[in-house]
């Protein structure tokens, strides 16, 4: 789970990491009030900033700093309502501006490659640091870190003179490293990133950003985590498909796929997106793993998520029979298009049934007999997924 830029921010005060005081508005009412408790405490010139989860909000016009309460006030109008890379700005932070000496980068990540930890730490900060690495290598120091001994102030202020940061910043920036090793750990993050980490005018070392991901792995472990999911802005089919207990992930296709097992659902959009090169480009719409048991309510469960998306024009149950064997799966499909019909949710829309594994004979003969109108079956993966391939290209 990504964290908000305000919900990092408040994170790493916990840790002791410096950042600029700051609340969140949602009305350019609000973000007036703040800028004027702000200036009544001596603080005249605040920053706006749109609370979106993505990168280069400064670039996009959603990072903007105002003069007076009453500017403060217009800047939150403009930003409000902005759509930043697909991300809708709701909120927006409003935080006491900083006089910025300079800016630099840092970060702790999970370095799945090389099975360890690594910090990457800059004295280019600001921009973004893929760009950094391909046009100055030199200016970008990757430190492992050993899980075992972990980040003291020595090691952090080897990550820090790595980076090549002035010597002016380094105390400030070692401290802040130290402490923010203490969060990435204590809160299973795979994710810590500052950018900009900056020196500001009266020698102070800030996070004046902040981007973490956190371990959704580790969620039995951090039960405080959940309180910071964003429910408002989840895709309202994931929402629906986690409630139930699916795995499920939206894509941008149009052929809805419905498996048992996370490694078949995963071939399946592989065979999916091939075979729809000869239909003009069609592609899977969602991952759906209905996982081992493929009850009649697990599947209905499963079928109305995926039918719940407008842009499925046709969908794919591919099912290998394992310990719920083919015979229960397809009573389960049955079941489900009854149970949906029952739900007032009519199936509109053509299904292709792969069936294989343990009793599939039986499951397809239960399938056959049904004789539901919008159910084909197809023997083999790549058959039915050019099938539904081909459905998909015809619907509307
Ligand atoms: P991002 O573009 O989404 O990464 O948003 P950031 O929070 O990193 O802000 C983008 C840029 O805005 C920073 O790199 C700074 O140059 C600038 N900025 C942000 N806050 C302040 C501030 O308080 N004072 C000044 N002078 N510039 C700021
Ligand atoms: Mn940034």
């Amino acid at each position: 789970m990504d964290l908000f830029e305000h919900q990092a921010k408040e994170l790493f005060a916990e840790y002791g990491v410096p950042v600029p005081a700051g609340k969140i508005a949602t009305t350019p009412e609000e973000a007036r009030a703040i800028a004027e408790e702000f200036a009544a405490a001596g603080t005249s010139r605040v920053v706006v900033k749109a609370q979106v989860k993505t990168g280069g909000r400064g670039k996009a016009g959603g990072v903007k700093l105002a003069d007076s309460p009453a500017d403060a006030e217009e800047k939150a109008r403009q930003i409000l309502g902005m759509d930043i890379k697909g991300h809708t700005v709701h909120k927006v932070l409003v935080e006491e501006a900083s006089a910025i000496a300079s800016e630099f980068y840092f970060s702790f990540l999970l370095d799945r490659a090389n099975r360890t930890f690594l910090s990457i730490c800059s004295v280019e900060g600001g921009m973004e640091i893929e760009e950094v690495a391909a046009t100055k290598p030199e200016a970008v120091a990757q430190v492992p870190i050993n899980a075992l001994t972990g980040v003291d102030r020595a090691k952090a202020r080897e990550i820090a003179t790595a980076g090549r940061l002035p010597a002016e910043a380094l105390d400030g920036a070692a401290e802040l490293i130290e402490r923010l090793w203490a969060a990435f750990v204590d809160e299973d993050a795979t994710l810590v990133e500052v950018n900009p980490l900056i020196l500001t005018a009266d020698g102070q070392v800030k996070a004046l950003d902040g981007k973490v991901t956190l371990d959704g792995n580790a969620a039995f472990r951090q039960p405080e985590h959940e309180a910071l999911e964003d429910a408002a802005s989840a895709d309202p089919l994931e929402a629906k498909a986690k409630a139930k207990d699916l795995n499920y992930v939206k894509l941008d296709g149009s052929v809805g796929i419905i498996g048992n097992g996370a490694g078949l659902v995963m071939s399946t959009l592989d065979v999916v997106a091939y075979a729809g090169e000869r239909y003009g480009g069609q592609k899977p719409a969602n991952f759906l793993d209905i996982g081992g048991g493929a009850s009649a309510e697990v599947m209905a469960n499963g079928m109305e998520i995926v039918l719940g998306d407008p842009s499925v024009k046709s969908v794919f149950i591919n099912v290998f029979g394992g310990i719920t064997s083919g015979d229960a799966v397809a009573n389960g499909i049955v079941q489900a298009v009854k149970l949906l019909g029952d739900r007032g949710e009519t199936v509109d829309r053509p299904i292709v049934v792969r069936l294989d594994g343990n009793n599939a004979e039986e499951g397809r003969r239960i399938l056959n007999e049904a004789a539901i109108s919008v159910i084909e079956q197809v023997e083999t993966m790549d058959e039915a997924a050019r099938r539904a391939a081909e459905l998909a290209s015809q619907g509307v």
